[in-house]
């Protein structure tokens, strides 16, 4: 367990021990601002608050209404993270170790404990007040519980622990007795409100629809994909042998409902109730929906693939990688995202959705890797640097949905090309340091809630106005408008804080909101988990070597790094192990071989030799302490991204200023940085002994 922050138990004594919290938005503006000046500060008060939601509804809790397929479930260990953890002071620039701490928050603020932790799928902001709801995309907490399990093992948090128990125990409740996992209907009021899929297949062949009250569980391929991959998870830190059983007999239960057509394969896209039978005869689907569903599989079963050696989790992700890519026309032969004039989503919205693409990448990216199929490699290749090419490579802003001029981004769509630019970097099929780096530093960083005092400012002068299903997003859903607000389907309860360390929906260039919502969790899953790859691919260390490839603040067993960046030009290491090499990439703007590079040994001029992007900075010993210096200057930009055109600020690759700014929420608030202002400020850092491989 980790030790309190030394100021987090000093803002403790602030908050009300006993009873409930105050309300976030009522605390004195200085005490907010105190808050909002450090993620770390933030956990305290929400681990308050989800313990006071708890404590509210452990009397008679509507979970026990809710009608799991599988009401037996043996008894499990929670999995607890073990590393070391020490007291350090780090350079106060972008520090991910502690973004993913704030994760953990926003992994576990938005739910709801009433119902086994379920998901508030997503947020109306822009709302007197501010609110959060159920529908049926809650099943996008599945993307939380394995990102969870990731980020606790790169922070060691605690963080409402409880949560992670539960939704072990839920993992459990929900497989069927044809080894596949279920969603329940039954006792979660709102479970069949927005369903973009409303044909169910039975078990005697025929089909019906998700209205049909006959209906009481269904499973479909996004589930399953993601609850491969949650099993996959607790089989690599557990290696308890049931986790591999289960996932096993998903994968062999998932071929036979397969409509195998040989080389591929494909889903119909609709839902599946326990033992369904398929028609071998039905229609091929076509453009997004498949996005949704046969791609939503692959980096699931590539990740089972690699983690157990599983034959047939290999041969179902070639059929419906085969399947995406050369029969659901949405992709064309030069990697391009089609599919726009085939699916009532993309119409509506007039151009691709690109998360849902560059989703399917990832998928292709990793079965490339794990099969050494250059040529798919090459392909995933060729369609990163298109879809790179629709967006701006200056900051990491790709369209939600591709249509010229669309003022928004969608989280989901960057943390996905960030994963792909990781992935096909360490995966040595090209560079994509550079990219990573800029994306990783202004929209993604951005992107994360990190402060909720706008907010209030934001609402106050709002007419109170009720929630009605007309308000919520669509995604192609059943129609629900007309109909009543299911019970407990919205919460009011202190929405702001809850959220904090979620990502944004739909950002625009210069703001966080970019529209009246907010939040689409779908968003904090994929983005929390991209955090998990970046802080793995951040460093390498192996053999004796320590190989450093961005250069951010991160504590690590071999040494740990100390980013001067944007403030200055350095980057220090502490060494703790010997080692017989360490390399530290130089930043984009440096020319290889630049004369102004300059490295220190304990204060010393130290030599060290170029290799491409890399200097050769030797062995080294622990208790060393290394340097990198180079120069970092300013420079200004116009550019054109969503519906705006904005000059941008850049120190390196930071940017510190946008004109014009943003109005609710304005995004680059870095007059500190821009000005050189360096601040050291102290730490709990974590060195996992094992992260998981991913
Ligand atoms: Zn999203």
């Amino acid at each position: 367990m980790k030790d309190q922050h030394p100021a987090l138990a000093k803002i403790l004594l602030l908050v009300p021990r006993n009873g409930k919290p105050q309300p976030l938005m009522n605390m004195n503006r200085r005490f907010l601002n105190q808050l909002v000046c450090s993620g770390a500060l933030l956990l305290g008060v929400a681990q308050q608050v989800l313990a006071a939601d708890t404590a509210a509804v452990s009397a008679q809790s509507p979970a026990e209404g809710i009608k799991y397929i599988n009401k037996q479930i043996p008894s499990i260990q929670p999995i607890v993270p073990r590393g070391q953890s020490y007291n350090d002071l780090i350079p106060d620039t972008l520090d991910i170790a502690e973004r993913a701490e704030l994760a953990v928050h926003g992994l576990t603020g938005p739910l709801d404990p009433a119902y086994d932790y379920e998901l508030y799928w997503a947020t109306k902001l822009l709302h007197n007040p501010p609110l959060m709801y159920h529908d049926l995309s809650d099943w996008c907490g599945l993307k939380f519980v394995e990102s969870l399990a990731l980020l606790r093992s790169v922070t060691g948090s605690d963080l409402n622990r409880q949560v992670d128990a539960a939704w072990m125990q839920v993992q459990l409740k929900s497989l069927g007795p044809d080894g596949l996992p279920y969603i329940p209907l039954e006792g979660r009021p709102w479970a069949r409100v927005n369903v973009p899929y409303p044909i169910v297949w039975r078990a005697d062949g025929t089909t019906t629809t998700v209205d049909d009250p006959t209906v009481t569980q269904f499973t479909h391929p996004f589930v399953i994909g993601r609850v491969v991959r949650i099993l996959t998870i607790y089989y690599q830190q557990t290696g308890d042998p049931r986790w591999k059983a289960a996932v096993e007999r998903m994968i062999d239960r998932s071929l036979q409902l397969l409509v195998d057509k040989g080389d591929y394969g494909y889903f119909p896209a609709d839902c599946f109730e326990p033992n369904a039978r398929v028609s071998p005869d039905a229609p091929q689907p076509v453009g997004l929906v498949v996005m949704d569903s046969d791609a939503r599989l692959p980096q699931s079963l590539v990740q089972f693939y690699r983690a157990t050696g599983y034959e047939p989790a290999k041969r179902l992700a070639r059929k419906l990688i085969n399947y995406v890519r050369f029969h659901a026309k949405n992709f064309d032969a030069e990697g391009r995202f089609t599919g726009r004039e085939l699916d009532g989503v993309e119409k509506h919205f007039g151009g691709e959705h690109f998360h849902a693409h560059a989703f399917a990448l990832l998928g292709m990216a990793d079965y490339a890797e794990a099969t050494g199929d250059r040529e798919l490699a090459a392909f995933v290749e060729k369609s990163f640097a298109w879809a790179r090419s629709q967006g701006s490579r200056t900051v990491g802003f790709f369209p939600e949905f591709l249509k010229q001029g669309y003022p928004t981004t969608e989280t989901c769509a960057l943390a996905d090309m960030i994963a792909l630019a990781l992935k096909l970097t360490r995966g040595g099929v090209a560079d994509h340091w550079d990219d990573a780096d800029r994306w990783i530093r202004n929209q993604f960083a951005e992107n994360q809630l990190t402060r909720v005092d706008w907010l209030e400012a934001a609402t106050a002068t709002l007419p109170r106005q009720p929630f009605t299903l007309k308000d919520i997003i669509w995604t192609g859903g059943n129609q629900t408008s007309g109909k009543a607000v299911p019970e407990g389907m919205v919460t009011e309860e202190r929405v702001a804080e809850r959220i904090l360390g979620g990502f944004a929906g739909w950002p625009s260039a210069n703001d966080w909101m970019g529209g009246p919502l907010g939040i689409m969790h779908c968003c904090t899953g994929n983005a929390t988990r991209t955090l998990s790859y970046i802080y793995e691919s951040m460093l390498e260390e192996k053999e004796g070597q320590l190989q450093v490839n961005l250069l951010l603040n991160r504590a690590a067993a071999t040494a740990d790094v100390y980013s001067y960046l944007p403030q200055e030009g350095k980057v220090a290491l502490k060494i703790k192990q010997p080692l017989q090499r360490v390399r530290v990439r130089v930043p984009e703007w440096i020319e290889t071989s630049s004369p102004e590079v300059q490295c220190t040994l304990d204060g010393r001029p130290h030599p060290f030799a170029w290799q491409e992007r890399y200097l050769d900075l030797g062995e080294a010993k622990p208790g060393q302490y290394l340097t990198v210096t180079f120069p970092i200057t300013e420079r200004t930009i116009k550019e054109k991204i969503g519906a705006g055109e904005y000059t941008l600020v850049l120190k390196g690759n930071t940017v510190v200023s946008i004109d014009p700014p943003g109005k609710i929420c304005p995004l680059y608030q870095r007059e500190r940085e821009r000005r050189g202002e360096l601040n050291w400020r102290p730490v709990r850092r974590f060195v996992s002994d094992k992260l998981i491989e991913y």
